[in-house]
């Protein structure tokens, strides 16, 4: 009675890891097979996976990676800032001349990266659209 055909009649799902999707998201590539790029526009995730074939559409990251990307900058930037405002004292038009393009550029340097790492994990999790049946991940596109 080990084996789960027999016990629940279907043959269990093939095991998904966060991390390694969360990873290959993190790095905006699919994360299925970690071959194919993950967004067809800044943040615009592609239809599908040009490697490997899978269904992109079905993920649902909303508002998480704005809110974690603005939680991850602000926690560097805020201390860097105060610091820097401690130490050296510089006139209020240089901070701002620094620390506003610098907070754009990490900020839009994150954002994508985040939202892959969104996507990996609801991949993983076969959350929303990813729920269907696993692809070969090793099979030509
Ligand atoms: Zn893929």
């Amino acid at each position: 009675m080990d084996d789960p055909v027999e016990q629940f009649g279907a043959a269990p799902a093939a095991q998904r890891s966060w991390l390694r999707a969360m990873g290959r998201g993190l790095r905006k590539r699919c994360p299925q097979c970690g071959r194919g790029g993950l967004f067809a526009g800044y943040i615009r995730t592609a239809d599908a996976c040009p490697a490997c074939g899978l269904d992109l559409t079905g993920h649902r990251t909303d508002d998480a990676p704005p809110y974690v990307t603005v939680m991850i900058v602000g926690h560097l930037a805020i201390p860097i800032a105060l610091a820097v405002r401690q130490l050296a004292e510089p006139p209020l038009w240089l901070q701002f001349a620094i620390w506003l393009p610098a907070i754009a550029i990490a900020t839009f340097w994150t954002l994508p990266a985040v939202k892959g790492a969104f996507v990996g994990l609801q991949w993983a999790n076969r959350m929303h659209g990813f729920a269907g049946a696993d692809a070969d991940p090793t099979a030509d596109a």
